[in-house]
């Protein structure tokens, strides 16, 4: 990291640290924040872990999670006292996004702020809002830039298994359980260090994918049965899904991740794409396997972004029309998909 004598000289004195990551805040994106808590809360620290939104259920065994402060769409109050956090803070983290819209309105107050600023990301096209930036698109996770952050800070004896475990998680589900083409020998290697800093990987795993609900199961079922469709012309796979059809699965944050993946494991498929109705908005998730640049397209035409082969965007249209404009911009990719 450039500079990094200069925030080790900052850490080294008590700061009141706001740690801010994106909407929706995926195992990545929470767990690096609680993995940085826990690691700054050590070095004697006080720290803030603040969410734009909700998060799934299914990381609320993350330790730390019960003290993040989480907006809230029912209620002001958070916000209240996430501007005041924000306000006071000496230093502010940004943790696995690099454009201020995907904090929403806590974007402006980050850009007021008088804190000195931290990013550390690993998605494309970062703004340049940061006085210190971790940076780096080949990295697979944010949690393994904040590892390494911790060990060029020469502070690995702080982590204790539940900075560890936090770590871990982020490592795992972003190169999708070590599957995804992000996966590099250096990823092994941090897990492996993680693991001998008392990360339990079985643990962690049944915490994040065996930790299903029956009404998410029965949902994957619906998907599955009566809602993947395919469009052979274009090797792409694509799911819909209404606010009625989630409710009716008593669908809530987090049961819609990975559904999108299944598009990409049916042979020879190369783009997988999931639109459902947020209420607030309708949501894309797009996935591809080798050359095919979603974060091209999610920019482009969905006012979103990503990684090359992971990307997500929003749309204000209805469902179905937002399908309609995705099916009509498919062909400008024809030749891409083939
Ligand atoms: P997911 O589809 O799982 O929500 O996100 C896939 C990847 O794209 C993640 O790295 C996520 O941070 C990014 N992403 C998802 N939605 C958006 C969006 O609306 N805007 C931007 N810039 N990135 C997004
Ligand atoms: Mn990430």
């Amino acid at each position: 990291m450039e500079k990094l004598h200069a925030l080790k000289t900052f850490l080294n004195r008590p700061q009141k640290v706001v740690i801010l990551t994106h909407f929706k805040p995926d195992a990545d994106a929470l767990g690096s924040s609680l993995g940085l808590a826990g690691f700054l809360t050590k070095k004697g620290h006080k720290v803030q872990v603040i969410t734009p939104s909700d998060f799934p259920l299914f990381l609320a065994w993350m330790p730390g999670s019960h003290e993040v402060l989480a907006l809230s769409k029912n209620s002001t109050e958070p916000f209240k006292k996430a501007e005041e956090a924000i306000n006071k803070a000496t230093l502010i983290f940004c943790l696995d996004f690099s454009s201020l819209g995907r904090i929403n309105e806590l974007g402006d107050l980050v850009t007021k702020a008088k804190a000195k600023k931290v990013m550390i990301d690993h998605h494309l096209e970062p703004e340049n809002f940061a006085d210190f930036i971790k940076w780096d698109t080949k990295a697979a996770s944010t949690a393994g830039l904040v590892f390494e952050l911790i060990k060029e800070l020469d502070e690995e004896s702080l982590i204790d298994e539940n900075i560890a475990n936090c770590l871990y998680s982020g490592l795992m589900t972003d190169t999708g359980g070590f599957r995804h083409s992000n996966t590099t020998q250096k990823e092994f290697q941090i897990a492996s260090d993680l693991v001998g800093f008392g990360a339990d990987p079985s643990a962690v795993a049944r915490q994040i994918y065996d930790n299903n609900t029956i009404e998410r199961l029965r949902l994957v079922g619906y998907v599955l049965n009566e809602k993947l469709k395919i469009l052979p012309e274009y090797n792409t796979a694509y799911i819909t899904l209404s606010e009625e059809e989630l409710k009716k699965y008593g669908s809530q944050t987090g049961d819609t991740e990975g559904l999108v993946n299944w598009g990409l494991s049916i042979k020879g498929i190369k783009f997988a794409v999931i639109l459902y109705d947020r209420k607030e908005e309708i949501k894309l998730s797009f996935r591809s396997i080798g050359d095919f640049n979603v974060n091209e397209l999610a920019r482009k035409h969905f006012e979103g972004g990503g990684h090359k082969n992971a990307s997500g965007g929003s749309s204000k249209l209805t469902l179905e029309n937002t399908l309609t404009k995705f099916l009509e911009v498919l062909p400008l990719y024809k030749d891409q998909l083939n």
